[in-house]
């Protein structure tokens, strides 16, 4: 088994974009209320995975049952997103892989269909991007609720599993170190399993993004990710990172294509993505 080792690149989790008075005082709570903050779950434990057909959702999933011998049950959230026909396209490409190769650690991923953000007021969020006030902030929270509501719904049907008998207390993302959107970050890992934990009355939900965990010291990027599939024989050129409706990847665009491309130069493997454009010099600015 390889070891997931913290990124070589020197990131550290106390230099991310973190509110640390809120993480301290959630970690207060949850050592109050169960003694710990974070665990892995024990191998044989079946966890709720996102599965979006991307990079790390799948490389992610490929960690949770290799690397920690959990059983997953992953979601797919059909939310309206304009690159839909091609996450679904990767997602099942993956669905079929992992059944075959994991056929007792792997259930069929569920698609939940969740407009999120809803179609009526999204041109709305669009024109309140761009306003000029507080420009860096809003730039990088448009859809401010979008991945908040997937997070629920993940955690939703794990509750929903237990009329099968099911009881995941586990919801894992794929957030990494080099992810700087709001959605990314540890301070909202912990506010949203303290939701998980207050809603349902149940103080053993976790919401763990493995990449970004400050209780199991990792802080790693995309890269590591890369060359754990590339060691384990999972083939990446089929995920979908590109936002674009071209079935064909564009290969430039600013936090999905870039550092899709960025993250298998850093590992040293070789990307069998085919792309529409040639990877820019430089990472392009939104
Ligand atoms: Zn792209």
């Amino acid at each position: 088994m390889v070891k997931i080792i913290n990124t070589k690149t020197g990131h550290n989790i106390k230099d991310r974009d973190e509110d640390w008075d809120i993480i301290n005082s959630l970690e207060t709570i949850f050592r109050k209320k169960r003694k710990y903050v974070i665990k892995m779950p024990k191998p044989g434990s079946p966890v709720i995975t996102a599965l979006s057909g991307g990079l790390d959702s799948v490389a992610n999933t490929v960690v949770l049952i290799e690397k920690f011998g959990l059983e997953v049950y992953p979601f797919f959230i059909k939310r309206n997103q304009s690159n839909l026909k091609w996450e679904i396209e990767a997602t099942d490409y993956y669905n079929k892989l992992f059944k075959k190769r994991y056929p007792n650690l792997y259930h069929d991923v569920l698609k939940i269909d969740v407009e999120t953000p809803g179609q009526t007021y999204k041109n709305m969020l669009r024109a309140t991007k761009n306003l000029l006030d507080d420009l860096e902030l809003r730039k990088r929270n448009t859809y401010p609720a979008r991945n908040p509501v997937m997070f629920l719904t993940g955690m939703e049907y794990g509750y929903a599993l237990q009329s099968k008998g099911i009881f995941p207390k586990t919801v894992f993302v794929a957030e990494h170190s080099a992810d700087v959107s709001v959605h990314g970050s540890l301070t909202l890992m912990r506010i949203m399993n303290l939701l998980f934990c207050w809603l349902t009355n149940d103080w053993e939900w976790q919401f763990i993004s493995i990449p970004i965990e400050k209780e199991f010291d990792n802080c790693y990027g995309k890269e590591v990710m890369v060359k754990y599939c590339a060691e384990h024989g999972i083939p990446l050129e089929h995920t979908r990172s590109c936002p674009d409706k071209d079935k064909i990847q564009c290969g430039k665009c600013e936090m999905n294509c870039f550092d899709r491309r960025m993250a298998f130069k850093l590992a040293g493997v070789e990307d069998k993505t085919k792309y529409r454009f040639p990877m820019p010099a430089k990472k392009p600015l939104r």
